[in-house]
């Protein structure tokens, strides 16, 4: 391989290809099976020293070989998500036929900028929308975008409650131009929020905290003296945002309450359903999320509950037009009597330009393995957490820390005779014990200023065994 064209070679390409589907599919075996380590963990250092900086002048003299050496090291050296025993972060276990979809949409570059760039993306992605909102119990007309991941999403979904609130034209006129704005967000809420309404110079005041009840849910009953309070603070509110469910505990606000509130007081009511939103496809647990279709617009990640690799995350309005109204150059008002706005010109409405085939994989999979798969994902981890939280009561030594809404559990072990400190201590040295020897991947979280296990059961091949061999682990290592 001597001239840059020689890097095009379709059989070189052939015969890669299908050794590196080979590798994946081996890997993905080995680790349903449960061998190896959930995370081979490995300091920054060993990895900085491990893939060095130093690239030949000419091609290798064995491309394939190299090629296949260098990629199987990465995925052996990498986190597996796939491992039954992974149970720590939202990221989800992605279905391998939306990975070779994202493989597809890498390879044909369709930048979807504009419609010409990426033709079928842009359709498939306007369809995909459509059978979300639909899934959510939105009206006739909603529809939105798909961006990169919901601190994106958010911040997408907060510009439009600003064109529509605000009352004056800060895309045009700046922060200043008028009475400083800001958002009413449960003390729970992502931190994306905080930090969208600070990108949008809001400042720190941007964000008006509502407090949680003892399960970490927004208190309705809060809400009316939050707007006080923000007015009195010289504040002009505009939204107020629910959580469903929200990171740390995965708790879910009351939205019906939330959505009386918005309606009361004319103001924007976003759902950050980021991890929750998914919860709507499970007949089940539905009703968790009720409310969720009067919003007026709602962020859902499928990166999370429905299986997809990153990212994909939907920004959904409950008007679809007023998703020209994040980016807009001229208040929405300028645009009325416009029979036709260009939708199918997406980034006219996204933070991106140029962005990859989002729907494609989401559309592929919901085509090929049909709605129910994600459904029963969606409840099979719902019931797992709920046998899990039942385990961890009835075990003795063990605490909940909530009863659990959805596939998130926090906990702590309790061995008798610890001071609250010397537990907190604990939890953090077991985390820690099982991270680096490879056998669980879980995280942890602060709540009410005490340190707790955090467990996402989002890979649907962990099962009550994994989670009790992880009860077990933690009890050995104690
Ligand atoms: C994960 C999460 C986010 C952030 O989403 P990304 O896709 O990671 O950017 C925002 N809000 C909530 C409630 C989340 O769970």
């Amino acid at each position: 391989m001597q001239r840059p064209m020689d890097a095009y070679d379709s059989e070189t390409f052939r015969r890669l290809g299908h050794h590196l589907v080979d590798t994946l599919a081996d890997h993905l075996a080995r680790t349903t099976r449960r061998e190896g380590p959930v995370l081979p963990w490995a300091p920054p250092e060993t990895h900085i020293a491990g893939f060095p900086a130093e690239f030949p002048e000419e091609p290798s003299a064995d491309v394939l070989g190299q090629a296949s050496a260098l990629l199987s090291r990465v995925v052996d050296a990498s986190h597996h998500l796939h491992h039954p025993r992974y149970v720590g972060h939202q990221v989800s276990s992605p279905l391998p036929l939306a990975a070779l979809c994202d493989f597809i949409s890498s390879f044909l570059n369709n930048g979807m900028a504009v419609y010409e760039m990426g033709p079928v993306a842009t359709a498939m992605e306007h369809n995909v929308l459509g059978w979300m909102a639909r899934v959510l119990g939105m009206p006739e007309g909603a529809g939105g975008v798909l961006t990169s991941g919901g601190s994106a999403g958010n911040l997408t979904a907060l510009l439009a409650a600003r064109q529509a609130k605000a009352g004056f034209d800060a895309w045009n006129g700046g922060a200043s131009a008028g009475p400083p704005l800001t958002v009413l967000v449960p003390e729970t809420a992502h931190y994306c929020l905080a930090r969208a309404t600070r990108v949008m110079g809001w400042g720190a005041g941007g964000v008006t905290p509502v407090p949680v009840d003892a399960h970490y849910r927004l208190r309705p009953e809060s809400l009316e003296e939050a707007l006080a309070s923000a007015r009195r603070a010289g504040r002009h509110p505009i939204a107020v945002v629910a959580s469903a469910g929200s990171t740390s505990t995965g708790a879910f606000d009351p939205l019906e309450a939330v959505a009386d509130f918005c309606e009361k007081h004319a103001l924007w009511f976003h759902v950050d359903g980021a991890h929750g939103a998914s919860t709507a496809l499970s007949p089940r647990y539905r009703h968790q999320v009720k409310g969720i279709e009067r919003a007026d617009s709602v962020v859902w990640d499928a990166h999370k509950m429905m299986l997809m690799p990153a990212l994909i995350t939907a920004v959904l309005f409950r008007e679809g037009q007023r998703s020209f109204e994040a980016f807009a150059q001229e208040a929405s008002y300028l645009f009325h009597g416009e029979a036709h706005r260009p939708w199918n010109d997406v980034a006219l409405r996204t933070l991106e330009c140029t962005k990859e085939m989002m729907a494609l994989k989401l559309y592929t999979c919901l085509k090929v393995l049909g709605t129910r798969v994600f459904a029963d994902a969606v409840t099979g981890s719902f019931d797992l957490a709920r046998r899990f939280a039942e385990r961890l009561t009835a075990a003795g030594d063990f605490e909940l820390a909530l009863w659990p809404d959805c596939n998130i559990v926090c906990f702590r072990h309790t061995p008798r005779g610890l001071s609250e400190t010397e537990l907190d201590a604990l939890q953090v040295r077991l985390r820690d014990t099982l991270v680096t020897r490879g056998d669980f991947y879980l995280v942890r979280t602060t709540l009410a200023g005490r340190v707790w296990l955090r467990t996402t059961l989002i890979n649907p091949h962990t099962t009550d065994a994994d989670l009790e061999s992880l009860l077990e682990a933690l009890r050995r290592a104690a």
